[in-house]
């Protein structure tokens, strides 16, 4: 069992903020997840895992907290039969490749989200119609105590949610796909990519969506734009120009400044629609927006 300890989070994080974790692992297997996680029971540790980091923001001063990255044999993804059977520290890249190369469509929304599957079940990921839950047949959820299949509706899978807590770790999930031509998935891939590239910040170090939507037909982007936040600016964090539900990394931001960026954001929305926006973004360790 390799413990690393303080390590940088800042690079683990597409935003690119955030302090250190007081202990850091990457398990490349079941076994060693499962000796990681029974060491930091016995030492009273809170157990977190990243991903690609690409929906979360870590405290400046970092997490006392044994952070940990699936590597190895957890980030590996192959096909079963019209299965697609993945890692929880797969990437949702992989995946595709895998699932096209196989001829297997259904996962090609997934193409713009930049995460991993374990990501892609806690936040429950989705765009363009579809979502983990929609292709999803189970998950094995990890913990000190146990190891358990669940299924999306045993996850709780909705917009943006699942059930999972801190400690409880994905380590692999199974896919349901369909066959597909690998030239209707290429150019299926190719449409969305244009799509994402034509309305939101691509180039840019953000960490996804900031808040979640309200309902269907109240975008938090379109919420924060009518109340002319766009191009706002706190220190080195910037809501997007392109689109204001994201904030960009403008140079040397740090996440006090992105939370400041929400924080006024929510409190803009509020004053102006009585609406309180939620956060989409996943914070470690202890971040919190002000009451509005
Ligand atoms: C440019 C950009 C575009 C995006 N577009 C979309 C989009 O269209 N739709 C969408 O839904 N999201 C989008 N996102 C947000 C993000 O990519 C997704 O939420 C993604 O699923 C997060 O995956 P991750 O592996 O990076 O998770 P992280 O950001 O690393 O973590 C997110 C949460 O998942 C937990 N987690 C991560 N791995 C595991 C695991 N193995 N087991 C248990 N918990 C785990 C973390 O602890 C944290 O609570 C976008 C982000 C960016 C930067």
């Amino acid at each position: 069992m390799k413990l690393e300890e303080n390590v940088d989070l800042s690079r683990f994080t597409t935003i690119g903020t955030g302090g250190p974790a007081r202990f850091f692992a990457r398990p490349a297997s079941l076994a060693e997840l499962q000796e990681l996680l029974g060491w930091a029971r016995g030492e009273g540790m809170t157990v977190e895992v990243i991903g690609l980091g690409s929906n979360m923001l870590v405290h400046d001063d970092g997490v006392a907290a044994l952070v940990l990255r699936l590597e190895g044999e957890l980030a590996e993804a192959q096909v079963e039969g019209d299965v697609l059977v993945a890692g929880g520290g797969a990437t949702n890249a992989v995946c595709l490749h895998r699932a096209r190369d196989a001829g297997l469509g259904g996962f090609e929304f997934a193409s713009a989200i930049p995460g991993t599957v374990g990501g892609g079940v806690r936040m429950n990921a989705g765009a363009y119609g579809s979502d983990w839950s929609a292709v999803m047949i189970d998950a094995l959820v990890v913990d000190a105590e146990s190891a358990r299949s669940l299924t999306p509706s045993e996850l709780g899978l909705s917009y943006r949610h699942s059930r999972l807590t801190p400690g409880q770790v994905v380590a692999q999930v199974r896919f349901r796909l369909e066959p597909r031509p690998v030239v209707a998935i290429k150019a299926h891939v190719t449409e969305l990519l244009a799509r994402r590239k034509a309305t939101q910040p691509t180039t840019k170090r953000t960490f996804g969506s900031v808040f979640k939507n309200p309902s269907a037909e109240q975008g938090a982007g379109r919420l924060i734009e009518e109340c002319g936040l766009k191009g706002h600016r706190i220190g080195g964090a910037l809501i997007s120009d392109r689109h204001a539900n994201f904030i960009e990394n403008a140079g040397g931001a740090t996440s006090a400044e992105a939370i400041a960026l929400m924080a006024e954001a929510r409190r803009r929305v509020h004053e102006r629609f009585g609406l309180e926006l939620e956060h989409e973004v996943r914070f470690l360790g202890p971040l919190e927006l002000p009451p509005v």
